[in-house]
């Protein structure tokens, strides 16, 4: 028997559980084969950024060699429209004869869609389709309320999905995957590049390859992880792993996290150390947004988690949208946030707070904006969080900030940027002003003196925050209690 091993955003070797089934003793005695499919229509429509492709494609390399070194080889084809994804993993399966293909579930729902019609297709012609949950530690559906409803408020989802790991005896990371027996298919190049997708970012920020990423995953837990609680929310310290980035494509997977994370721990899943055992909290929430995902797909949908919600008039004001997209609202740290992600194609999870609050609440502009935008520049885009993290702030979501809780952006900055550090580096027209005049440089209390001013190369506020803080109030109040 020959299996077929079909990688989409699952791109490592190491505990990978599509790969680890198809290489089991007796699944593919004459050899395996690996796939991935570049459906650069169905990114674009995704809105995939330049620099998560980039990302992808020079994984791509990394693991094309890590599976030749098991005699693998990767297959690389192109599927210019999306209906030609099932003709093509079926052409691909019967010239090199597998009777089997693996692929690990996705849970969006074009992709539920997608492998669906792969799946009917490839049965009609007597092809098995194994699909195997991976993306998170435990699988969506598998942690429900005791009514057997799924979770929609994250520390009860927390609760049980901590008795529920225990009980099936953790998520150990799977065993290396065998060697396979040569096969006659020759692997494929990788496009350095993708049309449509020029990157702007220096890819040198984002260095590819699972040892790579296992090997800064290490480092934080040996360096950084014991001070996480206390370092996580101030942007200018490196404080946070930065693993989103290898999770959203899967070079790394949650179970690896959670082993190392453990380990730091002194073994445990809860309590332990305040470092440790936060961060695996913040994994836990990775879970719990994909699982919120495959229960409602609605949020998939462009539609609010609180249906009530999707009756508020968001603005669209395009010049506005335009000024929090270039950075240049006049709020230092909102523009110094907008100012990382357009530079690197990542931003530091507090202010990811910040600049959705900012949109929603300050700018009263309709979260999908955001969302998507977001998505069009992450280097780590992955639904399942972008969408929980923008309804939270929008206050439309699960477990979403309560409408009347809105960040207000300076005392934000006072509070996790004191010494203005982290907009200094972003925002160079500001490098002179002191700590106290960083934050709020037009303020009449900032200390900022009339004539220096006047001479500031950074622009006035583009609304007050108090005005627009009612404006949102209001607006919510009129919905009853969504
Ligand atoms: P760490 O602090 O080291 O956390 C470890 C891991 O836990 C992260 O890599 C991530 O996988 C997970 N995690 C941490 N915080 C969250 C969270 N709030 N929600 C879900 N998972 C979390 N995360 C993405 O991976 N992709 C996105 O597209 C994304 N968009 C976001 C949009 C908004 C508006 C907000 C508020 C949050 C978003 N997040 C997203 C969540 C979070 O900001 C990032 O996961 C985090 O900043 C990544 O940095 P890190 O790996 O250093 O995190």
């Amino acid at each position: 028997m020959r299996s077929l091993v079909w990688f989409r955003n699952d791109l490592r070797v190491h505990d990978n559980t599509a790969l680890h089934a198809a290489t089991r003793p007796g699944q593919s005695d004459d050899g395996c084969i690996a796939l991935f499919v570049i459906p650069p229509t169905q990114w674009k429509r995704h809105d995939y950024a330049p620099v998560r492709v980039d990302f992808i494609l020079r994984n791509l390399v990394v693991l094309s060699e890590s599976l030749a070194g098991l005699n693998i080889p990767l297959r690389i084809v192109h599927a210019d429209r999306e209906e030609e994804i099932p003709p093509i993993i079926l052409r691909e399966a019967t010239e090199a004869r597998c009777a089997v293909i693996h692929l690990n579930r996705e849970y969006e729902v074009d992709e539920v869609r997608r492998d669906a019609s792969v799946t009917s297709l490839l049965e009609s012609k007597k092809i098995t389709v194994c699909a195997h949950h991976d993306q998170t530690a435990l699988p969506p559906g598998s942690v429900r309320t005791q009514e057997n409803k799924p979770f929609t408020v994250f520390t009860p989802f927390k609760k049980r999905w901590g008795v529920f790991h225990v009980e099936q005896g953790g998520t150990p990371v799977l065993p290396a995957p065998r060697a396979q027996p040569l096969t006659s298919v020759r692997p494929s190049p990788v496009p350095k590049s993708l049309e449509g997708f020029a990157c702007l970012v220096d890819p040198a920020l984002w260095p590819a390859g699972e040892e790579f990423a296992m090997k800064s995953l290490r480092q934080f837990a040996r360096e950084r992880i014991d001070r996480y609680r206390s370092d996580r929310d101030y942007p200018a310290i490196h404080g946070t792993s930065r693993q989103s980035v290898a999770l959203a494509s899967g070079v790394i997977s949650p179970r690896q996290c959670l082993d190392v994370a453990i380990e730091a721990n002194g073994g445990k899943l809860e309590g332990g150390s305040p470092g440790p055992s936060h961060w695996i909290s913040e994994i836990v929430w990775r879970e719990f947004y994909v699982h919120v995902l495959a229960a409602f797909p609605r949020v998939c949908m462009h539609r609010a988690f609180k249906p009530a919600t999707d009756r508020i008039s968001w603005s669209y004001d395009e010049n506005n949208f335009e000024r929090w997209k270039s950075g240049t609202t006049g709020v230092p740290i909102v523009d110094a946030a907008m100012r990382q992600l357009n530079r690197t194609g990542w931003m530091h999870n507090r202010l990811r707070m910040v600049t959705a609050m900012y949109l929603t609440k300050d700018l009263f502009i309709d979260w999908r904006w955001g969302e998507k935008y977001f998505m069009q520049n992450l280097v780590d885009g992955f639904l399942a969080s972008n969408n929980g993290g923008w309804q939270w702030s929008a206050s439309t979501g699960t477990d979403a900030a309560p409408y009347f809780r809105i960040f207000n952006p300076i005392s934000q900055s006072r509070t996790y940027d004191p010494q203005g550090e982290f907009i200094r580096t972003y925002c160079p027209e500001l490098a002179n002003l002191g700590n106290e005049e960083v934050h709020e440089p037009y303020s009449e209390d900032s200390g900022v003196a009339p004539l220096r001013r006047s001479m500031l190369d950074y622009p006035r506020p583009i609304v007050d925050h108090r005005q627009a803080r009612e404006r949102v109030l209001a607006a919510f109040k009129a919905l009853g209690t969504p």
